[in-house]
């Protein structure tokens, strides 16, 4: 059975987030248990992207309006990632630097075109192509039209019959655009329109919801979560509960290997402590800080879905009682919160630093070097950053929510299956009080020791997940057959 993962994002081609990350890392474990899979995704303009040697597979066009768009198809060939990743080049749209925008300029103004002309190349790459993959994984609201096209617009009929999954990693973006580009769209028939529509505009995720076979979220409580919360789209994800599932998140314990990691400064042996020391000395030379004491850090986009305009408040509060702690952030997102954070680094500098920027390396590095991790998140799809963490012996301190409340036990559950410190209020109050247990816990040498074994030896990897998709797809496989 042949999978074909269509996305924005797959590591390390592109990568913004946790989508980059599933993406880069599913196909190759499914490959792994006999489900051969690719990717295709846009040719971006990334470092990684110019470094690769591509050999075309596929060039055409796709008509819209009176005309023709150019495209083609190119396969990577210069590594193995364990799967064919295929790269959709069509001139004047992906050949930028970023991916949804650029950090100076900002987001960019077309991307609601530029992903439809992504998932019309291919549409049609699919359908002139001989050989036809038997599922359709589409990812977020970037290929969320896709499972619409191929059995709605008329031109895409003879693809209708190959069972599409879309999985929501973050329900908070819908993607959704005015009636006015809806040219974009290869024609259907009129009775089609509403499964395009939510709220009087064309909504890719809530399309892809409608039109998709099956629908996954990456952890049985954001499924949950979602029929109460998803930014609109409750009624709709109650209405298609029978076809959806939750599962959780992988991670890729080949890339996320601190006994391997090229990206950290010293590699864990049997020595668990001094792996953790020598990591967190390392971070003094991206940051100002004390590293004889517990460190707290942030990673992450900084934006109020993962909480971070709580942080500087709560970090401020704590550092203000005079506290022998230090907290360190690795993010970019919102101006303002960007501007808090750099005042706190002058009013309490050696205690508290930020780095604002994206950095692949460092938050590896930090994720090695650091005693706790914080994810205050107000909503949490699955989040990787606490399993990543966990894998790098730095226990995490998180909001009870999504996938958060699916992957952390809480110490005071069990002693002895404790994974780190759960709070469950989005308030100063219930954050500031899992930071004084957290320092309980690190004043403890015990007790951190063997909470640091025990969540260094938990079982994160997609293998499981991996399973669980699989019995998703041959499901659907055998209603092609009835
Ligand atoms: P998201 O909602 O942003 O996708 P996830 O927890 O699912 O959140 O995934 C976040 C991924 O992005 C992790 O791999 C994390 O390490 C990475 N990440 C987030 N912000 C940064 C940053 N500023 N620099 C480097 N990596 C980052």
């Amino acid at each position: 059975m042949n999978v074909l993962h269509v996305s924005a994002e797959c590591y390390p081609a592109a990568k913004a987030g946790g989508l980059g990350d599933v993406v880069g890392a599913l196909p190759k474990y499914l490959n792994d248990i006999d489900y051969p899979s690719a990717v295709v995704m846009p040719k971006y303009r990334t470092k990684w992207v110019r470094n690769q040697d591509i050999r075309p597979v596929f060039t055409g066009t796709f008509p819209l309006l009176d005309d023709f768009i150019p495209f083609s198809v190119e396969e990577v060939i210069s590594v193995d990632l364990g799967y064919p990743l295929y790269l959709v080049n069509i001139i004047g749209q992906f050949d930028r630097p970023g991916i949804y925008g650029d950090p100076e300029a900002g987001w960019y103004t077309d991307n609601e075109s530029r992903f439809l002309y992504f998932q019309r190349a291919v549409a049609e790459w699919l359908l002139q192509e001989k050989r036809k993959p038997d599922i359709i994984h589409c990812h977020d609201y970037h290929s969320g039209l896709l499972p619409f096209i191929l059995t709605h617009s008329f031109r895409y009929q003879e693809l209708a019959y190959i069972p599409t999954v879309f999985t929501i990693h973050n329900g908070e973006y819908h993607g959704s655009f005015d009636w006015n580009l809806s040219y974009l769209i290869p024609s259907f028939p009129p009775k089609a329109r509403g499964l395009l529509e939510w709220d009087y505009r064309i909504n890719p995720l809530a399309c892809g919801i409608k039109c998709a076979w099956h629908v996954t979220t990456v952890s049985p409580t954001y499924l949950e979560e979602l029929s109460t919360d998803a930014n609109g789209l409750e009624i709709l994800i109650r209405q298609e509960k029978a076809k959806a599932s939750g599962v959780l998140n992988g991670i890729d314990d080949q890339v996320w290997d601190p006994a391997t990691d090229p990206l950290i400064h010293t590699h864990l042996d049997s020595d668990i402590s001094s792996y953790k020391k020598h990591n967190k000395e390392a971070l003094s030379s991206d940051f100002l800080f004390d590293p004889h004491l517990p460190v707290f850090t942030f990673i992450g986009r900084l934006v109020r879905e993962k909480g971070a305009d709580l942080l500087p408040d709560l970090i401020d509060q704590i550092l203000s009682t005079g506290a022998d702690l230090c907290f360190l952030v690795l993010g970019t997102g919102e101006p303002e919160i960007h501007h808090r954070f750099q005042a706190l680094r002058q009013k309490h500098t050696g205690r508290f630093d930020v780095a604002l920027k994206y950095d692949e390396r460092l938050a590896h590095q930090l994720y090695a070097g650091s005693d706790f991790l914080l994810m205050p998140s107000r909503v949490e799809p699955c989040g990787l950053n606490q399993l990543y963490a966990m894998r790098y012996g730095t226990v995490p301190i998180v909001r009870s929510v999504g996938g958060l409340k699916d992957t952390v036990i809480d110490l005071a559950e069990s002693s002895k299956k404790g994974r780190g410190i759960r709070f469950d209020h989005f308030t100063l109050e219930d954050a500031r009080q899992a930071i004084w247990r957290a320092r309980e816990a690190y004043e403890s040498p015990p007790t951190i020791r063997d909470l640091r074994k025990r969540i260094m030896q938990l079982d994160f990897s997609w293998t499981q997940a991996a399973r669980n998709y699989s019995n998703i797809y041959k499901k659907l496989i055998k209603k092609t057959i009835k």
